[in-house]
C-alpha cells in the first residue's frame, strides 16, 4: 500500500465520530468548517449543534437577522467568520437563487471562505480533487517528505501544493483530505506524535531522519500590538449605556460600553482626572468599582482592558448611545471579554 492509502484505511477504521461527518451537504460543511477554523473540535460541537438548529439551511440564515447571527456565535470569538457566513448566505439566496456553488473556483469567490475552506467543500461535497491544506495536513506532509520549506511563506505554500496534489492523485478526494486532517490532529502531533504506532513509519522521511519535531517551519510573524480599553459602565437606574462597534476594526458589529482608547497604558487616578473622562462623566456621578486590569489576547492584538463602573445623575452625550434596561442585556451580542464582565458585575 502507498502511504495515502494507509492514510484512508487508518482513517475509516480509526475515525472521530463528528456530528458534522458523514454528510455530503455543502451547507452543513461550509458551517463546519468555518466554525473549526479557530475553534477546537470539542468546544465547537455544542455551537455547532445549536447554530444548525435555528440555521438548518442556507435559507433561513439568509433571512435572519445579524444580530442573532452574532448572538449564536457569541463565545466563538473571531466574529467577522459570523458576519461572512450570513453575508455569504444573503449571496447565496440571492444573487445565485439558491444554488450553492459546487466548484472549488466558485466557492473561493464566497466571503470568508479561503483556499483551504473552498478546497475541503469541493472535495467532501462535489469530489472535486484539489488537496485541502490546514495546519495539520502541512505538518503531515512536513514531516513525511522531510519538507523544510516554511508553511507561512508564499514559496512553501506552492511546494505544499505539488506534494498534497501528488498523494491525492488517485484517491476519493474527501476522504484523502479527512484523512490527512484527521491523522494530523490524532497521530501525527504538534508535540509527541505517536510515530510507534504510525502506520507509515517506515515511509516517513523525518521518522528516518529523526527530524520529527524540527518540523514544520514557519517564517516568524508579524508583531502584537498592544491596545489600551477603557470601558465606562455607565448605570442610570437598572439601565446602562451601551454602543456598536461599527468601524472597521475588531469586533464590528458587536455591542460595548461607551468606550476610551488610551495610546498607553494609564492608571485609573490618573485616567478618572482625564479631560477625556471628564467630557463624558460629570462630576456629580459615583464611580462605584474600577475592575483590575484584564488581558484579552486577540490573533494579532493584545488588549488591556480595564472597567469603570459608575452611577449616572445625568449624561450629555445620550444621543450618541443606546440606553437598555440590564435584564434586555443578553439579546445584544458582545466580545467575550465583556460578557464575562456583565456575567460577573452586573447581576
Ligand atoms: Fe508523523 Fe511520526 Fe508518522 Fe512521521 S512517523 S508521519 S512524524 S506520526
Amino acid at each position: 500500500m502507498n502511504v495515502s492509502d494507509k492514510i484512508i484505511d487508518f482513517y475509516y477504521k480509526h475515525k472521530r465520530e463528528l456530528i458534522w461527518r458523514n454528510t455530503k451537504d455543502p451547507y452543513i460543511i461550509w458551517i463546519s468548517e468555518i466554525m473549526l477554523q479557530q475553534t477546537r473540535v470539542n468546544q465547537a460541537n455544542d455551537y455547532f449543534l445549536r447554530f444548525i438548529k435555528r440555521f438548518p439551511t442556507v435559507y433561513k440564515l439568509a433571512e435572519a437577522d445579524e444580530n442573532e447571527v452574532l448572538n449564536y456565535w457569541q463565545g466563538l470569538g473571531y466574529y467577522t467568520r459570523a458576519r461572512n457566513l450570513h453575508f455569504s448566505a444573503k449571496y447565496i439566496v440571492g444573487a445565485l437563487k439558491g444554488t450553492f456553488p459546487n466548484t472549488y473556483k466558485e466557492l473561493i469567490k464566497l466571503k470568508g471562505v479561503g483556499e483551504y475552506t473552498a478546497a475541503a467543500i469541493a472535495s467532501i461535497a462535489f469530489d472535486e480533487k484539489i488537496a485541502a491544506i490546514d495546519g495539520n495536513v502541512y505538518r503531515v506532509l512536513a514531516r513525511l517528505f522531510n519538507e523544510y520549506s516554511s508553511i507561512n511563506t508564499s514559496q512553501g505554500k506552492k511546494r505544499f501544493k505539488e506534494l498534497a496534489g501528488f498523494m491525492i492523485a488517485r484517491q476519493n478526494p474527501g476522504d484523502f483530505n479527512q484523512a490527512m486532517m484527521e491523522f494530523g490532529a490524532t497521530v501525527c502531533k504538534p508535540v509527541k506524535p505517536d510515530c510507534e504506532i504510525c502506520p507509515v513509519a517506515n515511509q516517513c522521511e523525518a521518522f528516518k531522519k529523526r527530524t520529527v519535531m524540527e518540523l514544520p517551519v514557519k517564517k516568524k510573524s508579524v508583531k502584537i500590538r498592544n491596545r489600551y480599553f477603557q470601558y465606562l459602565v455607565l448605570l442610570k437606574g437598572k439601565s446602562v449605556f451601551v454602543q456598536k462597534r461599527a468601524e472597521n476594526d475588531i469586533w464590528k458589529g458587536l455591542y460595548q460600553f461607551p468606550l476610551i482608547e488610551t495610546k498607553q497604558n494609564i492608571a485609573p487616578e490618573k485616567f478618572i482626572k482625564s479631560n477625556k473622562f471628564n467630557d463624558l462623566v460629570y462630576s456629580n456621578s459615583q464611580i462605584l468599582k474600577i475592575s483590575e486590569e484584564i488581558k484579552h489576547r486577540l490573533s494579532h492584538q493584545l488588549l488591556h482592558i480595564r472597567f469603570y463602573k459608575i452611577k449616572l445623575e445625568q449624561f450629555a452625550h445620550a444621543e450618541y448611545y443606546n440606553l437598555i434596561a440590564l435584564e434586555e442585556l443578553e439579546k445584544y451580542p458582545v466580545p467575550k471579554v465583556i460578557e464575562e464582565y456583565i456575567k460577573n458585575n452586573l447581576f
